[in-house]
């Protein structure tokens, strides 16, 4: 049995470094092609896994050659794909084009994440599963199914609001963690958010919203945690910054990952720090996400 199940997206990320971006109509050339697992859902798995979780995911992959190295590169991780489905559509894809300032430029097809439904969850068992993961990238009405099922099956529901949009006030009411980053918080909050007071503020308002837990992301900046009785500010850790992205994922599957091994919020709050710092320490999305020796050796090496 799993102790976390994801529903959410896979995408093949296909990144050209090239020296910048070509004009409208213009063609530049670029490094060679790298192709790259990634997606939202998939990279959370898999960082979570890699803290020695035991994970399945729910997804769909399209009828292309990159849908079979999706699912095999979460079977290298010890993803369960039992539940990822081939979809009659093309596989989800990110083309990337990154500038010699490591600035992305990103084209997002959903293809097959556009068609994960509402019954793809119902042919799962939540019995005995402690936590759902959750994100945007696959239909919202699949989303709200999966967290209605997992709250009532007892499950602890955390959520990930990105891409940033709007939700339901019956979504949120269904959410133990929500983990959003600044400009997440900030549309879903209504309010602008700048700094870490202005956080502050932005995740009390959602706080009236019925969600138990908001855990803010910072970039360097580390996280903020707030509860009805609590508001904790966890900074993260120094490093060399390659390339960020999924420091956000590596961060909510470190988190996770720690609450489920029964950590108490903050620490688990530093561990999501520690793991969304080491992913910002390497290129790529899954490529960058660190094992559970990694985090570990980082959090007794250095404060905080
Ligand atoms: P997202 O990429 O989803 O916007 P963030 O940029 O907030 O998410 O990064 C997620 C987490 O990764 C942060 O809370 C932090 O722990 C870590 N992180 C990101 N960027 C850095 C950085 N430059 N230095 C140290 N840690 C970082």
């Amino acid at each position: 049995m799993p102790n976390i199940i994801v529903i959410g997206s896979l995408n093949a990320d296909l990144v050209v470094r090239a020296p910048r971006f070509p004009a409208p109509g213009e063609t530049i050339s670029g490094e060679d092609l790298a192709i790259i697992p990634g997606g939202k859902g998939a990279n959370q798995a898999v960082a979570a896994a890699r803290q020695g979780i035991s994970i399945a995911m729910v997804g769909r992959v399209g009828n292309d050659s990159f849908g079979p190295t999706l699912t095999q590169n979460l079977k290298e991780n010890d993803v369960d794909t039992a539940h990822v489905s081939i979809d009659a559509s093309a596989t989800g894809t990110a083309i990337i084009v990154v500038d010699t300032d490591g600035q992305n430029s990103i084209v997002l097809s959903p293809g097959a994440n556009g068609k994960v439904i509402p019954t793809d969850v119902d042919a799962v068992s939540f019995q005995d599963v402690d936590a759902l993961l959750l994100q945007l990238e696959i239909p919202l009405e699949t989303v709200m199914h999966g967290a209605s099922l997992a709250r009532q099956n007892g499950l602890r529901v955390i959520l990930n609001p990105a891409p940033a949009r709007q939700l339901p006030d019956s979504l949120l009411a269904d959410v133990d963690i929500l983990v959003p980053n600044e400009s997440e918080l900030q549309l879903l909050s209504g309010q602008s958010v700048t700094d870490i007071d202005s956080a502050k503020s932005a995740a009390h308002a959602l706080l009236e919203k019925d969600v138990k837990t908001i855990i803010v992301t910072l970039g360097a900046n580390g996280a903020l945690l707030v509860t009805d009785t609590q508001v904790t500010h966890v900074p993260t850790f120094k490093i060399d910054v390659v390339d960020t992205t999924a420091a956000g994922d590596a961060f909510i599957g470190g988190l996770a990952a720690a609450l489920l091994k029964g950590k108490p919020l903050e620490e688990a709050v530093r561990y999501g720090n520690a793991s969304g710092a080491l992913a910002a320490t390497k290129f790529g999305a899954q490529p960058s996400l660190p094992t559970a020796d990694e985090v570990e050796h980082l959090m007794s090496l250095r404060a905080p």
